[in-house]
């Protein structure tokens, strides 16, 4: 199993889509949610919980996450002193990446860390001077030794040139990601689609810039035989070489879950405080007997279910953008399948004259990508 293991509810960054947007999105506070707004600003409950709560899984997987995890840097450390999971994980905004020591850093399988393209973009959606802080301390960690895996997690809206933005994340001379994940700001907020101009962004510029990367995706396989590991690509392509029906992608309730800092266990981090969607608390229950929970209407009556798994079980949850602005939405992850599915015969050709491999497209899964942007 997986868990996400919430360190604080507090950030050192206010990016434009989720700081900006709690501040514009203020009276959206239906009493039916029941959200517990007084829970502890950091991790509250003993250390010897979660370590006993991890060691009834014989393949746990821990990610830490915030609000901003590297915040906490005394219980990073304790954490990773005293649990022994499988694996540890991080999602940062990377801001403080130099202040945790390498011995710590280097035990990291995967690093993911928030930076949406070339410095201006990032700069525009996260503050000035977050690019240049973020790509140093990524520098100074790999001379440091870490060999893991980083994934530029780029969170995009209608100010991204998807391929432009994700082929200078791959090739630019400053700090080549070779993984790049990203995620739609789309469906998470009640107000933002009518100030918003998603739906032609997405018609005129991201929809088609998918299909430009899925054709570049390809010809680096075939030039080069490597494949990029551009996650939502690799996600759809592997599900559709093996034949596979995917659950919600992310892993989200079902694989997947979220411990709060006061120890009780949700389906998402996106979900902190919203006490209906509380499945336990790491002091009493077992990891491997969670309850599961999936995503409902009107994914359950889509064709593209067993591709797409659901996007996001948070917004299928709280429907937070209306039918009608959600569908949009919903065209852009079949334009991603159609744009990957194109793909395919000419993957199988290139896997069958061993130019690539089919492993080449396995990775570890729910490692906080969630495949569906
Ligand atoms: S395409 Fe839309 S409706 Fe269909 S499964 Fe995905 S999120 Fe649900
Ligand atoms: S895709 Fe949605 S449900 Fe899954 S981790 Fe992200 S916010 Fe949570």
């Amino acid at each position: 199993m997986f868990f996400h293991v919430i360190l604080t509810t507090e950030c050192n960054s206010q990016c434009s889509y989720c700081y900006g947007e709690s501040l514009l999105d203020m009276d959206d506070d239906p009493s039916d949610l029941e959200v517990d707004y007084s829970l502890p600003k950091k991790i509250s409950y003993p250390i010897s919980e979660l370590k006993t709560f991890c060691s009834k899984d014989p393949y746990c997987v821990l990610t830490f996450y915030g609000g901003e995890p590297l915040l906490c840097l005394d219980e990073i450390k304790q954490v990773m002193d005293e649990v022994h999971p499988t694996l540890f994980m991080m999602q940062t905004n990377g801001l403080r990446l130099d202040s945790l020591e390498s011995s710590y850093v280097n035990r990291f399988h995967t690093i993911l860390v928030s930076i949406d393209g070339d410095e201006a973009l990032t700069d525009f959606y996260r503050g000035k001077g977050t690019y240049r802080k973020v790509v140093d301390n990524l520098k100074l960690i790999r001379r440091n030794g870490f060999k893991g895996e980083l994934i530029a997690r780029m969170t995009v809206m209608e100010n991204t040139d998807i391929y432009k933005q994700v082929r200078w994340l791959l090739e630019n001379e400053d700090l080549p990601f070779s993984s790049v994940h990203w995620q739609l700001n789309a469906g998470f907020w009640k107000t933002d689609f009518a100030r918003r101009d998603f739906k032609a962004w997405s018609e005129d510029s991201y929809n088609p810039g998918i299909q430009k990367l899925a054709d570049f995706w390809v010809n680096q396989m075939k030039k080069s035989r490597v494949v990029l590991r551009l996650y939502p690509l690799l996600g759809i392509a592997e599900s559709l070489l093996s034949g596979e029906r995917s659950l919600l992608r992310c892993g989200g309730g079902w694989i997947n879950y979220a411990v709060q800092t006061d120890g009780n266990i949700i389906p998402c981090p996106t979900m902190w405080g919203m006490k209906k969607q509380y499945l336990g608390n790491i002091s009493e229950a077992d990891p491997l007997k969670l309850n599961k929970v999936f995503v409902s209407e009107p994914c359950t009556l889509c064709n593209s279910l067993d591709l797409c798994g659901g996007r996001c079980f948070y917004a299928n949850v709280m429907k937070r953008w209306d039918p009608q602005a959600y569908d949009i939405v919903c065209s852009t992850v079949h334009n991603l399948i159609e744009a990957v599915s194109r793909q395919v015969p000419e993957i199988q050709k290139l896997i069958q004259a061993t130019k690539v491999k089919f492993r080449d497209f396995e990775f570890v899964r729910y490692n906080g990508c969630e495949i569906i942007p």
